[in-house]
């Protein structure tokens, strides 16, 4: 499943909405200078500015307390030019980021991290949804995967990946089954799967012993080696699968594209265009 080359096509298409809608803010808060974080959002700016959005890349002292990272989000909250706005984690020890997460405006907050989105997903009816979840089931739907009445587990229970896949997954109609790190035997529970999503951070933990022929794999994992970047599917899963996601090139750059539609629909929420129920 070629992430890339759907992505590029969703963020054309984003570009034209946001034309369309003429202006989008979005402001990207950085806490510190986490290496990995950094590159994330330098991708995140990029590809917001490249796509028309008017993008803030507010960055501050790793020392920033916790206070004053809740007064930047009440601000933005209020600031009439932004739309969106996206917290990048993890924050400092010194800074609660649960605390942070709620202070996020639900209809700003692009990354569906809030507990009125989790929520709502939870319950079926999603209003933003987190991004790389989102580009899963994108790739499914462009690959011609309908999960109505299939087996998918989902590896990794994480508020980010792991439990939104698997809520994206039951919307759709999947069986669907979460494995973590107390799985009694993950080899089992993946090998009666239709579709996995693999979201650990242990590469290579998806072996082809443990794929049904002909099985979709969403590789999220993505750890760096020395020997590059690694996912959490094995390489030689691809002899026995039917679709896979290549790492990279799959869902990470689906992920920055699914995170610009959140942008689009959070002007759409500003402007009264989609309902958003607290608003
Ligand atoms: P996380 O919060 O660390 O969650 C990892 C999950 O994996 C946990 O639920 C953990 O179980 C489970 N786990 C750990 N060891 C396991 C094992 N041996 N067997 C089964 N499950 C195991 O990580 P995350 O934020 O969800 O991210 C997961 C991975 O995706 C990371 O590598 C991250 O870098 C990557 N990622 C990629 C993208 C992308 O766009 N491709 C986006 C976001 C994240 P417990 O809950 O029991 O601890």
């Amino acid at each position: 499943m070629d992430g890339k080359a759907l992505a590029e096509r969703l963020r054309g298409e984003v570009t034209r909405e946001i034309a369309a809608l003429g202006h989008v803010g979005l402001a990207t808060v950085l806490v510190g200078d986490d290496p990995a974080s950094d590159v994330y959002i330098r991708l995140k700016q990029r590809a917001a500015t490249e796509a028309g959005i008017d993008a803030r890349d507010i960055r501050l002292d790793a020392s920033t307390s916790e206070d004053e990272v809740l007064a930047l989000v009440h601000d933005l909250n209020d600031d009439a030019e932004i739309d969106g706005i996206l917290v990048q984690l993890p924050l400092p020890s010194q800074i609660d980021e649960t605390r942070v997460t709620y202070a996020v405006a639900p209809h700003k907050d692009v990354d569906g991290f809030h507990p009125v989105n989790a929520g709502n997903l939870y319950l079926g009816t999603p209003l933003h949804v987190p991004a790389t979840p989102a580009g899963c089931m994108a790739l499914l739907g462009e690959y011609g995967v309908d999960p109505k009445g299939k087996n998918a587990v989902v590896i990794g229970r994480s508020e980010i990946v792991g439990r939104p896949a698997a809520m994206l997954l039951l919307q759709a109609h999947a069986t669907v089954t979460i494995c973590h790190s107390r799985t009694a035997d993950l080899a089992a529970e993946v090998r009666r799967a239709d579709i996995v999503v693999a979201a650990v951070g242990v590469p290579g933990i998806v072996t082809a012993d443990m794929v049904k022929p002909g099985a979709a794999i969403l590789d999220v994992g993505l750890t760096r080696t020395e020997e590059g970047i690694r996912g959490d599917v094995d390489p030689a899963v691809a002899d026995v699968a039917g679709l896979l996601t290549p790492m990279p090139g799959g869902t990470g750059p689906m992920t920055i594209a699914l995170l610009l539609e959140s942008a689009v629909k959070a002007a759409r929420y500003r402007r009264g265009l989609l309902a958003y129920p607290t608003l």
